[in-house]
């Protein structure tokens, strides 16, 4: 018997009538002759609204009790379909994460999964029922409860499905897959049938929000197909796999955007060795990831050093980055919190020249001043004043003729 990890994000259980037509689906995968494992976001806007209550219990909440609170939105929405699903007559179980054996280190709000025990799972796919699993948690060796970080469900459904040998793992959310653009800002936007791990990893991490990174990352190394598809539609969605084609006529598969980036320059940073570390290690020591790092050649031993994080580390970036301007003798530090960043991905692209002059002259072109630039082998990303995201997307669609399919 084929085994299928479904999973339904919050839009998707967002009421009871939503519940039941995700119970429906569960009874259909499992009708066409599956054992189905589902894991569930929580409802609608649940997760958010815990998060607002603490803040309104105290300025800053213990780590351990809000990854508590945070896990219980996942409580109500497996346990809710779990009962959808024996009102439909058909055996099932809702368990927690860590009765799911889901095991996390003991990083509170972004646990990451250690390993998965899933001798629970199947006893209870051995008593053929439909098994329901709370996303987004585990449970520490000290048994404590941690949460894997925002939209971190998919990571638990491609955990569980890698853990289990599933035959693949479905993702089913509010959109009908991956497209070449976010379909609001860019309305010639196509679906996309399907595409490499690489390639939707640098989707995801430069902003397409359809699914968590970690969740590709998972994908990718255990080789494990993931679809992406509605669960309002019967239409196809997106497959993510291994054997996406590179030798296609478009090489550029998609555009991802990124609203939540701060740049921060440190300005008249003396040009000698380890300057660097002294700015970067303590913004590691307070947890900041730092994104984007640009250092310029310097002119007499005095250089301009600049890098980006997320908008809301912005700030206390700065409070990090200050008493290090005094200690090392750099003139000041100025942000600007005012940025997007626009990627243009596709594995194509490594072996075919002349993209990021095509990405830099479309830009131009549309009187779109560039800040930054980086590159992976697979991505060209530009950083450029939030104002104008929107018309360089569409921009950029156009120019690399990706309303036209491959
Ligand atoms: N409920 C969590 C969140 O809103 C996890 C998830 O949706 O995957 O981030
Ligand atoms: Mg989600």
């Amino acid at each position: 018997m084929a085994l299928v990890v479904q999973k339904y994000g919050g839009s998707s259980v967002a009421d009871a009538d939503k519940i039941k037509n995700v119970a429906r689906q569960a009874v259909a995968a499992r009708e066409e002759g599956n054992h189905v494992v589902v894991v569930v976001s929580a409802m609608g806007k649940t997760t958010n609204n815990l998060i607002t209550l603490a803040n309104q219990v105290t300025d800053s909440p213990d780590e351990r009790e809000l990854d508590v609170l945070l896990s219980t939105g996942e409580l109500i929405s497996s346990t809710l379909l779990a009962m959808a699903l024996r009102t439909l007559g058909v055996e099932a179980i809702s368990l927690s994460g860590a009765q799911a054996g889901i095991r996390t280190d003991s990083v509170y709000s972004r646990a990451r999964i250690l390993g998965v025990d899933p001798n629970r799972i199947k006893k209870e796919l051995e008593k053929d029922r439909v098994v329901i699993v709370a996303g987004f948690q585990g449970i520490t060796e000290e048994m404590d409860i941690t949460t894997l970080g925002r939209g971190g469900s998919d990571t638990t459904a491609v955990a569980l499905a890698v853990s289990l040998g599933a035959d693949r793992c479905e993702i089913y959310t509010d959109v009908e897959g991956v497209y070449t653009a976010d379909p609001r800002l860019v309305p010639e936007a196509r679906k996309i049938e399907d595409i490499g791990y690489d390639e939707m990893l640098e989707l995801a991490s430069s902003g397409a929000k359809v699914m968590h990174s970690r969740a590709v990352e998972l994908g990718e190394v255990y080789k494990m197909p993931i679809l992406v598809a509605s669960s309002f539609t019967d239409e196809p969605g997106t497959l993510i796999h291994g054997g996406a084609s590179v030798e296609i006529a478009n090489k550029v598969r998609g555009i991802a955007h990124d609203l939540n980036v701060a740049k921060v320059t440190v300005v008249g940073v003396p040009d000698k060795p380890g300057v660097a570390s002294a700015i970067f290690e303590p913004l590691a020591k307070a947890n900041i990831s730092v994104d984007t790092i640009v250092q310029n050649a310097s002119i007499n031993k005095i250089t301009d050093l600049t890098f980006t994080v997320a908008k809301s580390d912005s700030a206390k970036a700065m409070k990090v980055i200050e008493p290090v301007v005094k200690s090392i003798g750099a003139r000041e530090c100025v942000s600007d919190t005012k940025l997007a960043k626009v990627s243009v991905i596709g594995a194509g692209m490594q072996t075919a020249p002349g993209y990021a002059a095509r990405m830099f002259s479309a830009l131009y072109e549309a009187g779109i001043n560039i800040e930054l630039i980086t590159t992976s082998e697979i991505r060209i990303t530009c950083i450029i004043d939030e104002a104008k995201t929107e018309d360089a997307l569409r921009t950029l669609h156009k120019a690399f003729e990706l309303e036209k399919g491959l």
